[in-house]
C-alpha cells in the first residue's frame, strides 16, 4: 500500500451537530478510504508509483485524477476541523480577508454562495497564489486548485455525501455550519506554509 489514510485528529462523534457520527462513517469510513484504496490499485506498477500524491494530481487524468484528488481532498477537507478550534481568522489572514471579501462575514456568503450554486457535486476552495493572494474557487467532481497553480488554505466538499445524512438538500444550511466546526490555526498554518 503506497498510500495509507491518516487517522482523524478527533473521535468520530466529535463534529456533532454539525457533522454527525454517522455521516463521518461513511463520508471518512467509506468514501475516503475508497478513494485512497482505488488511487492505490491505479498507480500499482506505473511510473506514479513513486510519485508524491500532489505530483500525480498535476500530471494524471481521468480515473487515476479523480481518485488522487479525490484522496487528497477529504484528507484536506477533514484535518481542517476541530472540535474545539479558534473560530475567527486573525493577523495576517484576517487582514486579507478583509482586504478582498470586505470582512469574514461576508467571505462566509460568499462561500455559501459559491456552493449553493455549484451544479451537480464539488468543492469551494479558498487559496493563495505565490505573493499572498486569496482566490475563491468552485470545482466540479475532484477538481483541486493544485491543477490551477494555486494552493489551497481551505475547503467545504458540496458532495452530497458530505451533507445528506444530517441536512438531506439543505446545502446552504451545511455550508454554514461547518464554520463552527474551522480550526483558523489550522488555515492560517496552511495560509503561512
Ligand atoms: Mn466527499
Amino acid at each position: 500500500m503506497r498510500f495509507t489514510q491518516p487517522k482523524l485528529p478527533y473521535t468520530p462523534d466529535a463534529l456533532a451537530p454539525v457533522i454527525s457520527q454517522e455521516t463521518i462513517d461513511y463520508h471518512y469510513g467509506k468514501h475516503e478510504a475508497a478513494y485512497i484504496a482505488k488511487l492505490n490499485e491505479l498507480i500499482e506498477g506505473t511510473p506514479y508509483a513513486e510519485m508524491p500524491l500532489e505530483e500525480i494530481i498535476r500530471l494524471s487524468e481521468g480515473a487515476l485524477f479523480n481518485n488522487a484528488s479525490q484522496a487528497w481532498n477529504h484528507i484536506f477537507y477533514f484535518f481542517q476541523f476541530s472540535p474545539a478550534g479558534r473560530r475567527e481568522p486573525e493577523g495576517e489572514l484576517r487582514k486579507k480577508i478583509d482586504e478582498v471579501f470586505g470582512s469574514f462575514d461576508e467571505l462566509k456568503g460568499k462561500v455559501r454562495e459559491a456552493g449553493a450554486s455549484l451544479f451537480g457535486s464539488g468543492w469551494v476552495w479558498l487559496s493563495t497564489d505565490e505573493e499572498g493572494k486569496l482566490f475563491l474557487t468552485q470545482g466540479a467532481n475532484a477538481d483541486n486548485p493544485l491543477r490551477h497553480g494555486l494552493k489551497p488554505i481551505l475547503t467545504v466538499d458540496v458532495w452530497e455525501h458530505a451533507y445528506y445524512l444530517d441536512y438531506q438538500n439543505r446545502r446552504p444550511a451545511y455550508i454554514d455550519a461547518v464554520w463552527d466546526i474551522m480550526d483558523w490555526e489550522i488555515i492560517e498554518s496552511r495560509y503561512a506554509e
